[in-house]
């Protein structure tokens, strides 16, 4: 038996079994592990892991941890604005999220009835961002971009990815549909004009349609709350 001695950065340390949600703690382990192994066998994904080090020194995920390893583990930074839009699969519980990344037209693709093959599938085969409340699933050994959603609150998780994808760079409001992913076209007012509650009718002028579903769009009061969530972060 070798003992390793952990010591995890308080951001993840409520992934940890309530024995361990310490400072430090000793994890004995059989046999060769991968520092990866052993963290995720703690509770923590892969995917939340920022600089790991062994005894002071950088290390990545297939280091080999020895007897008497000094491990400190930090949670991932905020990825900030890349230079290729982000675009993300989402797990079934997460539908209101869902909504709200489509809202600000980023590509987002979500069903209800998902199961896990399939997430891992098209996150690997689409290059999506797996967004899951699901440890388990971001552990899976073919997943290379994901994040855990801790939050129950649809605002707050909307801000946990907006925060780790600097997503305010890619904001393009009434470019997708918020039902179903589709890219949205805009519309002539006369073509849409007997779908139109009367106030809309008077107060708007500019309308954008689903081509798929068919559903309208408009600068209406949903579109000034998520502004509001934007220019605050
Ligand atoms: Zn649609």
């Amino acid at each position: 038996m070798k003992v390793s001695h952990f010591v995890i950065e308080v951001k993840l340390r409520w992934l940890l079994p309530l024995d361990k949600r310490r400072d430090n703690f000793d994890y004995p382990f059989n046999g060769p592990q991968s520092v990866k192994h052993l963290i995720e066998s703690v509770g923590i994904p892969h995917t939340e892991i920022g600089e790991i080090k062994a005894n002071g020194g950088s290390i990545g995920f297939d280091y080999l941890v020895q007897d008497g390893d000094k491990v400190e583990v930090k949670a991932v930074l905020p990825v900030g604005e890349g230079i290729v839009e982000p675009r993300f699969v989402l797990d079934g519980h997460l539908g209101r999220l869902a909504s709200r990344l489509r809202m600000l037209g980023l590509d987002s693709l979500y069903r209800n009835d998902y199961d896990d093959k399939e997430l891992v599938r098209v996150s690997v085969d689409e290059v999506r961002i797996l967004l899951t409340r699901d440890r388990r699933l971001l552990m899976h050994k073919n997943i290379t971009s994901g994040q855990l959603i801790w939050s129950l609150e649809p605002e707050e998780q909307f801000r946990e990815v907006i925060v780790r994808y600097g997503l305010k760079k890619w904001v393009k409001p009434f470019q997708r549909c918020i039902r179903c992913n589709n890219p949205l076209e805009t519309v002539r007012k006369e073509a849409v004009l007997e779908h139109l509650q009367p106030l809309t009718k008077l107060y708007f002028d500019e309308f954008h349609i689903c081509p798929a579903c068919k559903q309208i769009y408009w600068k209406g009061s949903h579109f000034n709350r998520m502004q509001k969530i934007i220019e605050e972060i």
